[in-house]
């Protein structure tokens, strides 16, 4: 077997949902778009029976939940493309978010069998989807007075809660609040930044994503932190830990170099190890490659390009060599290290994991572990 190994500790995974849900207080949707982040949406929602619901983006993420014994709520976040999907959200009794006046228009000409929970979208300054404030009210009492309507939830969406000093997600709160204070229903504005940075934010449902993964969503801004979300990041526990594994060595003589484009160049005699992890599997590719990894726990870096399927590592010790175990990121490397490096986030360095074999822990000894 190719010894590309993202180890996915459900344990963590739960650890992160009660950390974020007793932060957030209420109800929290554990949001598995993005097949739960590249973590896999079906092991990790099967591993969240505690959750109070789930969110992902669209449709067929939420057939494959429901196709899997998943029970509990399930939010679309995107809700539906077409007026057809409502049927099925109807029989797969899903709650679709409602963000436009089409997607509204098809779920009053729908008519509903099962009750139904949509959750009405306010667009309070983020600019990108919702109904405007002049528009909520009208579209609030549509659907609350249509039939088969159990509740309908107001959420909006954060443009920068990940930047704590920003003045953007007051701004947010207070038109979310003078729009929605005399309409009924539960609430829901957090996202992981918003739960963990600005306790106004947190109301009936938090949305948890990145957090839930035990990646901190202040990457670059941690200066600026409250000593409430400063501890609560740091407690979070990263639930992936990519890995492989040495299956080549080479020695370089000083000035030689490796690899497309012959980037790098050997300032003096060392010892280079070929790993089973390319940017084909979503390690990204950037000009200058010198990201940290750890060799049999020891820091090293990568040299050299990143090419498809393999890239290349500095060897540190003598005994670094054939099946010396690489971390590339998770438990001691930081993702959002690797990202910053690569010019991106961490979110998108985790959705972008590919052909690594997936090894879930935790599962049995969790199970035993569940009071009786
Ligand atoms: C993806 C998403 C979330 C989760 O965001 P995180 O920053 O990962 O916690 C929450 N709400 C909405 C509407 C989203 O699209």
């Amino acid at each position: 077997m190719r010894p590309l190994i993202a180890t996915i500790d459900l344990e963590h995974l739960r650890h992160n949902y009660r950390l974020l849900k007793k932060a957030h207080g209420g109800r929290l949707l554990a949001v598995v778009k993005a097949d739960a982040y590249g973590h896999g949406a079906v092991a990790c929602a099967a591993a969240l029976s505690e959750a109070d619901g789930f969110a992902v983006a669209y449709l067929d993420e939420a057939r494959e939940l429901r196709a899997a014994g998943i029970a509990q709520p399930i939010v679309l976040l995107e809700g539906v493309f077409e007026a057809a999907e409502y049927a099925e959200c109807d029989r797969l009794q899903l709650s679709p978010v409602v963000q436009n006046a089409l997607q509204l228009r098809d779920f009053l000409a729908h008519t509903w069998h099962a009750p139904v929970t949509p959750w009405l979208k306010l667009d309070s300054g983020m600019r990108r989807a919702g109904f405007l404030p002049h528009e909520l009210a009208a579209a609030h009492h549509a659907l609350s007075t249509a039939n088969h309507v159990r509740e309908v939830v107001k959420i909006t969406h954060f443009a920068c809660a990940d930047e704590p000093s920003s003045e953007m997600t007051a701004r947010q709160l207070a038109c979310f609040d003078q729009c929605c204070q005399a309409l009924s229903g539960a609430e829901s504005l957090a996202n992981s930044a918003a739960m963990l940075a600005h306790p106004a934010a947190r109301r009936d449902w938090g949305r948890g994503g990145i957090a839930l993964y035990g990646v901190s969503p202040f990457e670059n801004n941690t200066a600026d932190l409250s000593p409430e979300a400063q501890a609560l990041s740091g407690s979070l526990k990263a639930v992936m830990t990519l890995r492989t594994r040495v299956f080549g060595v080479r020695e370089l003589a000083a000035g030689e170099s490796i690899g497309y484009g012959a980037i790098f160049r050997a300032p003096r005699a060392m010892r280079v190890g070929l790993i089973a992890c390319g940017y084909a599997d979503g390690y990204p590719r950037v000009p200058s490659n010198d990201n940290p990894v750890l060799i049999d726990g020891v820091p090293s870096r990568v040299i050299g390009r990143v090419s498809m399927d393999m890239m290349t590592v500095e060897l540190p010790r003598a005994e670094h060599g054939i099946g010396s175990v690489v971390e590339l990121w998770g438990e001691n490397i930081s993702v959002a290290a690797i990202a910053r490096r690569s010019g991106t986030i961490s979110y998108e360095v985790l959705c972008h994991l590919k052909r690594a074999h997936k090894d879930y822990r935790a599962a049995e000894q969790s199970l035993s572990n569940q009071p009786q």
